[in-house]
């Protein structure tokens, strides 16, 4: 096994100064994995693709929150609608409002994060400040959606000004746009991930998305 419980002790200590959420990124890894640090406390992990979501959540405890963080597809909402704890890649207005329908089919309220374009790299998913100025005022009629804020990732290079840069972007536009999230306290700032996560809590995570640190390389 490759899970890496020095590293989870070590991120979690230094997630606890700031009293950043861990979220184990456990795509692709075995239910063997995820239960070894489930046995340490770890309760949030992060899953990308619906069908492998799917094929592990019942063989896992129950009190386990997942949270999907992949690019979610419209027709396979109504496969997880029931079993997430938080919906992070919200991208357009489209894909909420089937959120929004699969809530009501199940008489619940679904928590959801609004992805944001933050890297200069064309391939990531999400909302521009522009377009998320128009997005969220009409949040309000999709009554069983509750946006508790956005999540963004950073482009993937070693230049740390750079990253850095972008999740003070992030956290700007969640700090401009505060009022139109649904949270009683502080909305979630979603950023961070293995490599520069450190960064994130500094830039204001409240919230990282961590992997292969914990558990080794992907395949
Ligand atoms: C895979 C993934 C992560 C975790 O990445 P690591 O580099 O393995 O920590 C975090 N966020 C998202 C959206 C991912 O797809």
């Amino acid at each position: 096994m490759a899970v890496s419980v020095e590293n989870y002790l070590k991120v979690k200590e230094e997630l606890a100064v700031t009293d950043t959420l861990l979220v184990a990124v456990s795509k692709k890894k075995p239910i063997e994995d995820i239960l070894a640090l489930y046995n340490l406390g770890q309760r949030d992990f992060g899953e990308n693709y619906v069908q492998e979501l799917l094929e592990k959540q019942p063989l896992l405890p129950a009190d386990i929150r997942w949270h999907f963080i992949g690019h979610l597809q419209r027709n396979k909402v109504k496969y997880i609608a029931n079993l997430c704890f938080l919906i992070h890649g919200v991208d357009s207005l489209a894909l909420l409002d089937e959120i929004n329908k699969q809530a009501i089919r199940h008489n619940k309220i679904i928590d959801c994060l609004l992805q944001v374009h933050i890297a200069q790299e064309e391939t990531k998913f999400g909302f521009n400040e522009t377009e998320l100025a128009a997005v969220l005022p009409q949040l309000t009629t999709r009554k069983n959606v509750r946006v508790k804020g956005l999540m963004g990732m950073a482009s993937f290079t070693t230049q740390e000004t750079r990253v850095r840069e972008e999740f003070r972007q992030l956290k700007n536009c969640v700090n401009k746009f505060a009022p139109y999230f649904s949270v009683d306290n502080d909305p979630v700032v979603s950023m961070g991930m293995s490599g520069d996560y450190s960064i994130a809590v500094q830039e204001g995570s409240t919230l990282v998305r961590i992997g292969s640190l914990l558990f080794g390389t992907r395949h």
